[in-house]
């Protein structure tokens, strides 16, 4: 059964009902399992009854992620090739309908982004680009992953959905993980993706099946928090989480939490997120499936990521423009959004290991023949 065909079994309104009608005995119940909890038990993590047990939850998911990755965190740096972009998605700084000075970088203008790059530090590296397939499609990126694949010994990509055989041949380039968010799993998300190729909800939904069916090693989901209930979305991505899990056993996953952020000329947030929510969305997965990577960008203030990272984040970014061109040039004004945390990769290494923990700039060499 394909995901579509599960995923229209459930109806958006029935489950945000069941989600906010849970009650402490229900998170009582998840929480003292062990191993795997079920989808009902994640319904209780993420409802709003589980919110008094917010500090029992958080030393929980510290716990079995200490149990799972030990004191360390992985670093990772976007490298913003384009800003290019056939949609209009309603909150974002690339959308078409937004007169900047839109680029895509060239070979050269790559090649002295990565050396700054390299000067912080960074063996992992995420390429992203808005969703043009003119200016940046698959012989672009397989232009790039030639030109990258020395420097770095694990590259993601957040770009547009592509077809399985696209995906392959930037597997056999070297591409190590692919993140693609639904944004939202709700009937709203016609409403934020008016236009483009991005309209098209079910060609998104199938996309991790498409990564997966050609033998990628990470998958990364999302819902991008602030377009509509966040507890219902994170139960959705749960549920898509869980079959991929099934399907593709041989592959790694991680979630990240992505929360709506200020850029010229988008929509304000639909939804608001607080940071206690945040938190406890972070430790409802951790809980929910002990293996799973999960991961925080510079769209969160310091406060939070400094926190964060002792409740079950495995992965930060540090140091990120995002703007094509960013480590070389100060083009403040083509930003995808505003970031909240803009300490250099120093300072994050420093505040990690401050608390204990080890930062891993590199962990993983596909020269292992892994
Ligand atoms: S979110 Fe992605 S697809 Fe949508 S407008 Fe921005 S860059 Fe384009």
């Amino acid at each position: 059964m394909s995901f579509k065909e599960i995923y229209t079994k459930y109806d958006w309104d029935e489950i945000k009902t069941e989600i906010y009608m849970k009650d402490g005995s229900h998170v009582e119940a998840a929480l003292s399992k062990t191993g795997a909890r079920s989808m009902e038990d994640l319904m209780a993590l993420l409802s709003p009854a589980a919110a008094p047990f917010l500090e029992q939850m958080a030393n929980l998911s510290h716990e079995l992620t200490q149990k799972r990755f030990g004191k360390t965190l992985q670093m990772y740096i976007p490298l913003y090739l384009s800003n290019k972009c056939s949609n209009n998605c309603l909150y974002c700084g690339f959308r078409n309908k937004n007169r900047i000075k839109r680029i895509t970088l060239t070979m050269d203008q790559i090649i002295e982004e990565v050396k700054v790059i390299k000067s912080y530090g960074f063996d992992h590296i995420l390429l992203v680009t808005g969703e043009s397939r003119e200016s940046a499609g698959v012989e672009y990126f397989e232009e790039v992953l030639r030109l990258i694949r020395p420097y770095f010994s694990n590259i993601s990509m957040e770009v547009q959905p592509m077809e399985q055989e696209d995906y392959e041949r930037l597997i056999k380039l070297g591409l190590n993980t692919v993140l693609v968010y639904q944004e939202t799993y709700g009937k709203k998300y016609h409403e934020f993706h008016p236009v483009g190729m991005k309209s098209d909800f079910f060609y998104r939904l199938d996309t991790p099946d498409r990564i997966g069916s050609a033998g990628i090693h990470k998958i990364g989901l999302g819902a991008l928090l602030g377009l509509d209930d966040w507890r219902t979305d994170s139960w959705f991505t749960g549920l898509h989480l869980n079959y991929l899990k099934k399907r593709y056993w041989r592959t790694r996953f991680s979630v990240s939490f992505p929360r709506l952020r200020p850029a010229t000329g988008v929509i304000e947030p639909k939804v608001v997120v607080t940071d206690r929510d945040l938190a406890q969305m972070i430790c409802a997965y951790r809980i929910f499936d002990e293996n799973l990577e999960l991961s925080i960008s510079t769209r969160e203030s310091v406060r939070f990521r400094d926190n964060a990272i002792k409740i079950g984040i495995t992965s930060i970014s540090a140091g990120s423009k995002t703007e094509p061109g960013g480590y070389t040039a100060d083009t403040g004004e083509l930003e995808q959004f505003e970031i909240n945390d803009s300490r250099t990769p120093e300072e994050i290494a420093c505040m990690i290991s401050s608390k204990g923990y080890e930062p891993v700039w590199k962990d993983w060499d596909i020269h292992y023949g892994i």
